[in-house]
């Protein structure tokens, strides 16, 4: 072995779910160090230079600055700000022929709704209790940091709960589409719309997605939305700075090979061949990738974990450089339903999520150019196989995408693409180690309670877990909460 450091803390990737845990950690005084195995931190909330344009490598939406969302709960904790610019509205739909823009202010975006899917009093009802419940779990998953209770005295603190807050409870059993239907709605076209709007935020449709969940998930645009200029991956540095500023370290291109559980801590081992130690480790990476780099009790631990999520989507997305000949105040992100029509074996979802750059974004690309996100939900495994055809269908399903785009995307030119390029869920698995290409964390599911997820402390003294497959789940805002939830954890169980 050619060193061996000790540090106070090691966090194993540096997704926001890592980043988040070691910037609480490093106000402290932790000597932390972040282990990243990609060239780059953030991992599917970042940003990569390819053929003069800065893409997204996953996330484009950001939401989470709000009262008791997790990242402003993050900032106050720390005492930053991290850069971003607010954008309005949210988010465009485009569902046979409509063009449904999801305001952020509520009383808009109600309006908007019975413009489109009629039944006034219903969706007011609906959207009304949407909101009200987004609310309190907004409030009571900020409060609750030892959630899913562990230990007997996880329980009483959440008697430490406002008992006001308890009617909630029974909308984790109720599915989202129950709630729509006792509302009264009627419509289908609705219910298409709000699967597809739980598929990109929930990772399932409204039948299957608790309403406990879907609440926040389908409210998510009336939170205020926010793009970052130079793209995700400058949030990740602002946070990396912070870390550094402090005393900790974050190594890219160093990847964990092993995790081993001894008496006094963790010894850490990497693909350059170094060791080190700490008491504490806060893995960042998914569940299913921790039987990889642990050996005996820990292994089969990981392994009885995993096999409980037997399934999870994957992603196809694309980069494509534009010149900006889109209408004027367009919005940043548009869901775009496709019909059968335009389905095939490869491309099996029913919409495709597209993210332009901000127009006053120079950093991401050349003034008069803009930069695109594409992303849709594919079966991860079906790629892992296709020997000698995968360039072929990749390819094809990269020119069905630019056709569906040419007629629904306004402004949207094939004379006016400067670059385009897709990724697989094989690349998903290559470049941030998704295992199987897995990504966008655990779909919700209505038989799966709320106290069956991977919880963030593990049987093993000193090991967490952060990230989008353990508890709260995914999203940026999702990960930003196992962080922050980890640091509490961490300041109950061990002193410094
Ligand atoms: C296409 C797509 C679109 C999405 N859109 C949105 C969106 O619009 N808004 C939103 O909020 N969320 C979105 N999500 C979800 C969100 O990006 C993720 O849930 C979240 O970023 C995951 O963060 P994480 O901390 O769990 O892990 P990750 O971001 O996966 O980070 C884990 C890190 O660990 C590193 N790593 C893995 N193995 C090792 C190892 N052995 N040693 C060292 N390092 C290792 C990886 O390289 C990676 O950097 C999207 C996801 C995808 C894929």
């Amino acid at each position: 072995m050619k060193n061996s450091s000790s540090y106070d803390l090691i966090v194993i990737g540096s997704g926001m779910g890592g980043m988040s845990a070691a910037s609480m950690f490093a106000k402290d005084g932790y000597r932390v160090l972040i282990l990243e195995a990609a060239h780059a931190p953030g991992g599917c909330s970042s940003s990569y230079y390819r053929k003069g344009y800065t893409f997204e490598s996953g996330a484009t939406t950001l939401i989470g600055f709000d009262e008791h969302q997790p990242l402003r709960i993050l900032e106050d904790h720390l005492g930053i700000s991290l850069p971003k610019t607010a954008i309005e509205p949210s988010m465009t739909v485009h569902l046979d022929g409509d063009e449904i823009v999801r305001w952020q202010d509520q009383d808009r975006w109600l309006k908007e709704a019975i413009t489109h899917f009629g039944e006034p009093s219903a969706q007011k009802k609906f959207w009304s209790l949407a909101h009200r419940v987004s609310k309190v779990v907004w409030k009571v998953s900020g409060k609750n940091p030892l959630f899913p209770p562990q230990q007997i005295s996880d329980w009483f603190h959440l008697l430490k709960n406002d008992p006001r807050d308890v009617w909630v409870l029974p909308y984790a059993l109720s599915s989202v589409k129950e709630i729509a239907r006792r509302a009264g709605i009627t419509n289908a076209k609705f219910y298409r719309f709000l699967d597809e709007q739980l598929m990109i935020s929930a990772q399932s449709t409204a039948d299957d997605t608790p309403f406990l969940f879907g609440a926040p998930a389908i409210t998510y645009t009336n939170s205020t939305n926010y793009t970052v200029q130079g793209g995700l991956i400058e949030m990740v540095k602002h946070l990396q700075r912070y870390v550094e500023e402090r005393g900790g370290e974050l190594h890219t291109k160093e990847k964990v090979t092993s995790l081993d559980q001894k008496e006094e801590g963790y010894i850490v081992t990497t693909s350059k061949n170094r060791r080190y130690r700490a008491p504490l480790v806060v893995s960042n990476i998914p569940v299913w990738n921790m039987g990889d780099i642990t050996t005996g009790k820990v292994n089969e631990y990981f392994k009885k974990e995993s096999a409980k999520y037997d399934r999870a989507w994957g992603a196809f997305t694309m980069g494509v450089a534009t010149t900006d000949s889109y209408p004027e105040n367009m919005s940043l992100h548009h869901q775009i339903h496709i019909g059968k029509e335009d389905q095939t074996q490869y491309l099996q979802g029913d919409s495709i999520f597209v993210s332009l750059s901000h127009p006053n974004d120079n950093v991401r690309g050349p003034e008069g150019d803009r930069v695109l996100n594409i992303s849709t939900h594919v079966e991860p495994e079906q790629w892992f196989n296709l020997n000698g055809e995968y360039d072929r269908i990749k390819a094809e399903v990269q020119e069905q995408i630019l056709e569906i785009l040419v007629k629904k995307l306004p402004g949207f030119q094939r004379q006016n693409i400067k670059v385009a390029f897709s990724s697989t869920p094989v690349t998903w698995a290559d470049w941030v180690y998704r295992k199987k290409g897995r990504v966008g964390g655990i779909p919700q599911q209505m038989d799966r309670s709320l106290l069956d997820w991977t919880p963030n402390k593990t049987p093993f003294e000193g090991l967490y877990l952060v990230g989008d497959t353990v508890f709260p789940g995914q999203g940026i805002p999702g990960v930003t909460l196992s962080g922050i939830n980890v640091y509490y954890r961490v300041q109950k169980n061990h002193k410094k």
